[in-house]
């Protein structure tokens, strides 16, 4: 058993959701370090997902993770649009045709999708982007998965990559536009590192 095609389409359905909740929060979080559009772009780009998805319904987990790649990124935009369609196009080729997804497998997807948006954005540990959020999601979804089910893996990188979010607070940033503030984008959450741990938390919603 594992995780199927009707987990990965509920995953993306909770998301939408999310970004939709949280659309002003996100808004207001790249209010302070950018420019204020980061909610607009997330909640465009996941409906744009669920379109997607009601048209052309996937048959295996990996399919409904290309079609998300597309859609955002062609209608995310910004610096966010191309860093998720990467990192959710190398979750889907490290899915490959498979129908079912086990631990191990889930947790290497995520880490396929973190080096993507390291590969894409070149961002390190600590830059105050949502890499803040995914390595340490990563991280402990790979500890996870040494014995533990898949649920348990993604309950993992879910708490990893809130608390990853919540420590880019006093971080200054150093890639993405809010770097251009230097010091001053110190004090203020990274919004992409909070839609991640929306996303991430959305997925073990989704397999509870
Ligand atoms: P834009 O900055 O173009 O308006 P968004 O507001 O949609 O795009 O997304 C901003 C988010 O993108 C940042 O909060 C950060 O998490 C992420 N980001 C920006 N540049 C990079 C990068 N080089 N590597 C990783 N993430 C990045
Ligand atoms: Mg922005
Ligand atoms: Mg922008």
């Amino acid at each position: 058993m594992g995780l199927d095609v009707t987990w990965a389409v509920k995953w993306l359905t909770l998301s939408a959701q999310a970004m939709a909740e949280h659309r002003v929060e996100l808004i207001e979080l790249d209010r302070a370090i950018g420019d204020s559009d980061h909610g607009e772009n997330m909640d465009r780009g996941f409906q744009a997902v669920l379109d997607r998805l009601a048209e052309t319904p996937p048959d295996t987990p990996g399919a409904a993770l290309k079609l998300t790649a597309m859609a955002l990124m062609s209608k995310v935009g910004g610096a966010a649009g191309p860093l998720y369609g990467t990192a959710f196009l190398r979750a889907a080729t490290a899915l490959g045709d498979a129908a079912y997804i086990d631990a191990p497998t889930l947790a290497a997807a995520l880490g396929a999708a973190r080096d993507g948006i390291v590969a894409r954005g070149k961002a390190e540990s600590g830059d105050k982007t949502m890499v803040d959020a995914w390595t340490p999601a990563v991280d402990a979804a790979l500890a996870a998965a040494a014995g533990g089910d898949t649920l348990s893996v993604l309950i993992a990188a879910a708490e990893a990559a809130e608390a990853g979010a919540v420590a880019t607070d006093p971080l200054v940033a150093r890639k993405g536009r809010a770097s251009y503030l230097g010091e001053r984008s110190a004090g203020h959450r990274d919004p992409g590192a909070a839609s991640s741990a929306l996303i991430l938390r959305a997925a073990a919603g989704a397999a509870a």
